[in-house]
């Protein structure tokens, strides 16, 4: 086989990085290691930038996301018992923020991408990665008991964190930056209707938790935990006891329903140096990695991938090398800033250091400051809703 661009991994970085190519008219074949109702189930990220709406728009897989997607216009922070709203598009100038699940956006761009009649390969393994340090890469893997081998011009490694195209490249030619943290998330989608318009970040003595939504019967609802916590542990009803203390204020209830999925997810911070080896380029968590308090792993994969498509169209179009060299140092730049808010963000809002009371004082006069300063809501509005 031969191709433009090989894809590798059909999460959201190379799904939309295929559909991206293909309104350019540029070929690619994906190949993806799971199944295709493997991907389209797994349940993660669920709030979308702006600039990640309009880009999916103009790809031309926005109808459904247009019509089921939930508009936000603020987010709510809660602590010391209060709650303060941060309001997202008058602090932004007009931005606001779209709630639309990962799984659903992965599904629209499956769709378009067998509607295009372009390869997309499920359920491959024996994934190798050849010649990347040649102007002739290629991709081997196994396909229904078949081994194949595509050559192509280039190849994105979009296989997330766990993926191969990272270890692909040789170690002295990496820089790697990482920071674990001493808690995790245990997340659950419950079949109820949002007790919040907006989504609620709490700060509590117990441990933070979050209310989201994924539509207007299901939310989505998050609780600190350790990172090694056991899910067995956690029956719905200690789940639902832990989520009522630490979300209700006076006045206000939580509505409980039926628990559909539940899982504990570590909290990471991730990034490798530079985003490119040769003709192997990277994107999304395959490059890097947020603690989801910010809400920027996903859209960091789509602007990623929104950089390389531009790029490749300038280089396999016009011949020209410009966009592609930049591409590493212009997607950090903005690695970066995602990576300094979402740690920002955790440890604001976690609780740290079993509750030092010097910890707690400091976070309490920073989210004061946050919730009563024009220019410091400001700050946090402007990296939520994402800059351009
Ligand atoms: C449990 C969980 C919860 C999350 N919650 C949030 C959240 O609330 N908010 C937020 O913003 N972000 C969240 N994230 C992060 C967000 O989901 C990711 O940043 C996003 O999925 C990145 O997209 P991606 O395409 O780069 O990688 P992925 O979605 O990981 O996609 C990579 C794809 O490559 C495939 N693959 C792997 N290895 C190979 C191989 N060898 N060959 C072929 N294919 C391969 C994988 O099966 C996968 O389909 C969460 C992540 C996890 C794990």
């Amino acid at each position: 086989m031969r191709t433009q661009v090989a894809i590798v991994g059909a999460g959201p970085a190379g799904l939309t990085l295929a559909q991206l190519l293909h309104v350019e008219g540029i070929d690619s074949v994906v190949i993806e290691n799971r199944s295709r109702e493997y991907v389209e189930a797994r349940i993660r990220a669920g709030v979308l930038e702006q600039g990640v709406v309009d880009l999916l728009t103009t790809a031309g897989v926005g109808e459904r996301m247009t019509r089921e997607g939930l508009v936000h216009e603020g987010i709510e922070l809660q602590f010391a018992g209060e709650r303060h709203r941060i309001d997202l598009k008058r602090l932004t100038g007009g931005k606001t923020i779209t709630v639309y699940g990962q799984t659903e956006i992965v599904k629209d761009l499956i769709q378009a991408r067998l509607t295009s009649g372009r390869p997309l390969f499920f359920e491959v393994d024996d994934v190798r990665l050849d010649g990347i340090g040649t102007t002739r890469p290629r991709v081997l893997f196994r396909h229904e008991d078949a081994a194949h081998e595509l050559d192509c011009d280039v190849i994105a490694g979009c296989d997330g964190f766990h993926g191969i195209s990272r270890p692909s490249i040789p170690a002295n030619a990496l820089r790697t930056f990482t920071r674990e943290y001493p808690f995790g998330w245990l997340g659950i989608l419950a079949q109820v209707a949002p007790s919040n318009e907006e989504l609620i970040y709490s700060n509590h003595e117990r441990g933070f938790a979050l209310l989201t939504m994924r539509s207007p019967q299901i939310s989505r609802l998050y609780l600190q935990c350790r990172p090694d916590e056991d899910i067995a542990e956690w029956p719905d009803e200690r789940i639902w006891e832990e989520l009522h203390a630490r979300l209700e204020v006076p006045g206000w209830t939580l509505a409980e329903g039926p628990v559909l999925e539940k899982g504990i997810t570590p909290m990471r911070s991730f990034v490798a140096e530079p985003m490119r080896h040769g003709r192997l380029f990277l994107a999304g968590d395959a490059a890097h990695i947020v603690p989801p308090t910010g809400a920027k792993g996903l859209n960091l994969a789509v602007r990623d991938v929104q950089l390389l498509a531009e790029a490749l169209t300038a280089w396999l179009r016009k011949g020209s090398e410009t966009l592609l060299d930049a591409y590493s140092t212009s997607c950090l730049r903005r690695v970066w800033r995602a990576e300094h808010f979402s740690w920002w963000m955790t440890t604001m809002l976690h609780k740290l250091e079993d509750g030092d009371p010097f910890a707690v004082r400091l976070q309490e006069s920073q989210l004061r400051y946050v919730v009563s300063s024009e220019s410091a809501a400001t700050s946090l509005a402007e990296n939520y809703v994402g800059f351009d």
